[in-house]
């Protein structure tokens, strides 16, 4: 049997195969301890997380001091969050995120709210984007951070990152962005766009699951975390644990690549999303989800009316692998927030599908994606 289509590239993505290539001696000959200052494995371990490090915080005009190796964008997500609240609670206890973030920032800001701080989570415009005014509105003296995604993994909506920067800046507050979706796929300079945390995760661009990393000012200003895992001291005390040098040079090598070819991948998954767009408008009541250009080259989210994105999902799941508006947050069958965030009733919600267009996807494969689609939607509307 052929395996369904793969169009779920916000969920995660293939290793690459030169990525793979990189990853395989650090499982093999050079399977050292990097913290085994004592001898040859620890030595070859220790170079290659050196220079991973130093590509990464190149990549994103960093220095290597400030890169913390995480397990994923989750854990960099509450290292930051929940660092920041425990480090500079006594200056203050108010945080202002958007309504359409992941969970994995939503949830620690709710842990932080039962222990007694204070969250706004802001609405944003029904294309997605943050209202720039209300976020200015939102600050108080008391304000200690503001997280704000670089790109939304549903809709895939781009945050002006600069300007809120900026924002954030001219008032000391600490700007983290969650740039899981973003890094690779769109530049990305914490000098220029003035971030003082970013959290990074290799998996959705064709590096291996389980590896990350958190970006953290060091210099105007200085940050402070407290460690959310406390052990042996790796990471500068930051985040202890044995660091995972084959995930480590994977997550190097897979964003040399993104970077590399960041402007041809990019019009290539335009091109076919553009395609893909231009077909499925041969139905009647569909919706796009999100501001139409300022996202994501390779997203498209699309609302069918009248229909449930569970059924059509299944319906073409020997076809093609997609998300639906409710499961993109793991098992969880609610309504998708973000798309409730949009103005969405549940039942557009329920109707919406995501389509996530990456790098080894091919015209052929999103034409036959697309009258599938388009056929699928017919029948279940009639049905
Ligand atoms: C995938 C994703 C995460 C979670 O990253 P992991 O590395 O899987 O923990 C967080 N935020 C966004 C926006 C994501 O897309």
């Amino acid at each position: 049997m052929q395996r369904p289509i793969y169009l779920d590239c916000h969920a995660t993505t293939p290793v690459d195969e030169r990525v793979l290539a990189a990853m395989l001696p650090y499982f093999r000959e050079s399977f050292g301890n990097p913290a085994s200052v004592g001898h040859l494995y620890g030595w070859e371990a220790e170079s290659a997380v050196k220079l991973a490090r130093e590509a990464i915080a190149n990549s994103i005009n960093a220095t290597p001091e400030e890169i913390i190796f995480t397990s994923g964008a989750t854990e960099a997500n509450n290292l930051a969050i929940k660092g920041v609240a425990e480090a500079y609670h006594r200056k203050g206890r108010h945080i202002i995120t958007l309504q359409t973030e992941h969970s994995a920032v939503l949830d620690p800001c709710g842990y932080l709210e039962s222990l007694g701080f204070e969250i706004t989570y802001l609405p944003v415009k029904s294309d997605g984007l943050i209202d720039l005014q209300e976020l200015e509105m939102a600050i108080r003296p008391d304000t200690i951070l503001v997280s704000v995604m670089a790109a939304n993994n549903e809709i895939g909506v781009l945050q002006p990152i600069a300007t809120i920067g900026q924002l954030c800046h001219e008032r000391q507050i600490l700007f983290h962005t969650d740039a899981a979706q973003a890094i690779g796929k769109i530049p990305l300079d914490v000098q220029a766009m003035q971030i003082d945390l970013m959290s990074l995760t290799a998996h959705k661009i064709y590096g291996a699951k389980g590896i990350g990393a958190l970006y953290v000012r060091r210099r105007h200003p200085r940050v402070t975390l407290a460690p959310q895992l406390h052990g042996g001291g790796h990471e500068r005390g930051m985040r202890s644990g044995t660091l995972y040098t084959p995930q480590i040079v994977g997550f190097a090598k897979a964003l040399e690549i993104a970077i590399a070819s960041q402007a041809e991948e990019e019009q290539k998954a335009l091109t076919l999303r553009q395609h893909l767009w231009q077909k499925l408008s041969e139905l009647e009541s569909i919706r796009l989800n999100g501001h139409p250009k300022l996202r994501l080259a390779g997203n498209l989210n699309v609302s069918f009316r009248g229909i449930n994105g569970q059924a059509l999902m299944l319906a073409l799941q020997t076809i093609v692998a997609i998300s639906s508006g409710s499961a993109c947050s793991s098992a969880k069958s609610a309504p998708s927030h973000v798309l409730k965030a949009l103005g969405h009733t549940d039942e557009l919600a329920y109707a919406s599908i995501r389509f996530g267009i990456g790098r080894f996807n091919t015209l052929e494969e999103i034409e036959i994606v697309a009258n599938h689609v388009v056929e699928s939607v017919r029948s279940l509307r009639n049905s």
